[in-house]
């Protein structure tokens, strides 16, 4: 299925013999190869976005939403495959994804269709007047957008998406590990309808593409999903711009003991493996009361083995590959480090090539690796807790702040959890990872500056609300 892309440029394709070479992490079969953008697409793509002013209407930027949608619904399966390639994620995993890219481009066509305007009524203070305020929003003139490797395609639809409801000239820099989809996806958009100047998707040296869009003076968003460290980087270079940081997570699943144990164990297996363990919201870290913990951990291990890692394009794989050999590793030695420091491994832990076995820790020291940074692998680390408020006390002594879950039956130690957790989403009796693409969505301390995405809070970010006031 190798195939030749090539990054666009205000609609138009890049020719350049520098050409970027993807391979299947799983196989290290050649999926397919781009050319690659230089310093000059760069510049002519941001000139491209600020010259343009034929903001398409809202019905029309409804229309180009919606029939990308049905296009992506037809080709659902080559999509999917691609996924499942170029980032060695199940196959299950990949139609998922593109399932829930449907939704974005569902809710972002819907919203670019809903009116947003307020209006004020001024003579409500005694200082006031008989006239009227009334807020419109507007498009900015030029965004761009960053995305990583997890989730290639959805989370390049969670920008373009909202940005194209607001009706924002938008530059895409997806990751280099994954830009097939990516590339793929943009196609749709332009068969569309979306005017090229609308869409620029480019890859290229950090130095030529990345970095020259963040600093750019007319470039007036960045919106970045990734790691802590790019994240912070950006934070330091943008300069005066909006910034949207989603940054990395160390997410909690606190298990009490009076909760429902075959939930708990269903919520901490799919939380910690899913995607291969690598979303923003997995299950990193599983905080279990003490007198649960023996039974929950022996029903753990059994449902682990239900996941079944291997071959991504296989029907029957659960857990594909993590995005490199490299990667898998890094994991491997984390997961060393832990042993090391008196953890027990309790199935699984073996490593080939890119594959790691989903993997169950037991008695993980609370200051190991594993436990305080980000972990982007499917990793269980068992950690045992006191109470509530050793657990509460432990999940939110990490840097992280991005989401949460608490299995119990209790409502007090529900509620008590979503007042004390420091983190942008607390789910009761769910993965922290559980969502709809437009409801709000994002962290807070280094997970993220508190500026929400989700289709409405992104188009919301891509435009900036205008107030007129008129004689009434
Ligand atoms: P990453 O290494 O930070 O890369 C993300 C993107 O940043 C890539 O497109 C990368 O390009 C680009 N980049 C690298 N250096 C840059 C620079 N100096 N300036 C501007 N852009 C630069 O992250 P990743 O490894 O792909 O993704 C995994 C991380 O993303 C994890 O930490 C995960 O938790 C986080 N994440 C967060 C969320 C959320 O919503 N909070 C969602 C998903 C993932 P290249 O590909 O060219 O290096």
């Amino acid at each position: 299925m190798s195939k030749v892309f090539s990054c666009f440029v205000a609609g138009k394709s890049v020719h350049s013999s520098n050409m970027l070479t993807i391979r299947s992490p799983y196989s290290g079969a050649t999926v397919g190869a781009v050319a690659m953008a230089s310093r000059a697409d760069t510049d002519a793509a941001v000139a491209a976005a600020l010259a343009f002013h034929d903001t398409p209407s809202r019905y029309q930027r409804a229309e180009i939403l919606e029939k990308t949608r049905h296009a992506l619904e037809v080709q659902r399966e080559e999509f999917a495959i691609t996924i499942a390639s170029e980032a060695g994620l199940a196959l299950r995993e990949a139609r998922y994804e593109v399932g829930r890219t449907v939704d974005v481009l569902r809710f972002a066509a819907m919203e670019a269709l809903r009116d947003d305007g307020q209006i004020f009524s001024t003579d409500i203070s005694a200082q006031g007047k008989s006239r009227k305020i009334f807020t419109t929003r507007e498009p900015l003139r030029c965004a761009v957008a960053i995305t990583p490797f997890n989730h290639p395609l959805n989370q390049v639809a969670h920008k373009l998406g909202p940005a194209i409801a607001a009706g924002t000239p938008i530059i895409l820099k997806p990751s280099e590990k994954t830009p097939l989809v990516a590339l793929k996806f943009a196609e749709l958009l332009y068969a569309a309808g979306l005017p090229g100047p609308m869409l620029s998707v480019l890859l290229g040296p950090t130095n030529a593409v990345a970095e020259p869009l963040v600093r750019h003076p007319e470039v007036e968003i960045v919106a970045f999903t990734g790691s802590v460290p790019v994240g912070k980087r950006i934070a330091a270079t943008a300069g005066y711009k909006k910034l949207v940081l989603e940054l990395g997570g160390n997410d909690p699943l606190i298990v009490l003991d009076d909760a429902d144990l075959d939930l708990a164990v269903t919520l901490a297996a799919e939380g910690s493996y899913r995607n291969s363990g690598q979303r923003c919201t997995a299950v990193k870290r599983i905080l279990v009361q003490e007198g649960i913990a023996p039974e929950f951990t022996r029903r753990l291990v059994e449902k682990t083995k239900e996941y079944v890692c291997g071959d991504p394009l296989n029907e029957g794989t659960r857990v594909g590959t993590v995005i490199d050999e490299a990667s898998a590793i890094h994991l491997e030695t984390v997961l060393k480090e832990a042993v090391a420091a008196g953890a027990r491994v309790l199935i699984g832990g073996e490593r080939r090539g890119a594959l790691l076995q989903p993997t169950v820790i037991s008695n993980v020291p609370r200051d190991c690796r594993m436990v305080v940074n980000e972990s982007f692998g499917p990793l269980a680390p068992i950690i045992t807790v006191r109470d509530l408020e050793d657990a509460l006390t432990l999940a939110n002594s990490t840097a992280y702040g991005l989401s949460s879950g608490i299995v119990t039956t209790n409502l007090n130690s529900a509620l008590k959890a979503i007042r004390t957790l420091r983190c942008g989403t607390v789910n009761i009796n769910e993965v922290p990872g559980f969502r709809v693409e437009s409801s709000p969505f994002g962290g807070i301390k280094d997970s993220g500056l508190g500026i929400k995405e989700g289709v409405i809070e992104a188009i919301k970010a891509y435009s900036y609300v205008k107030t007129f006031s008129l004689p009434w």
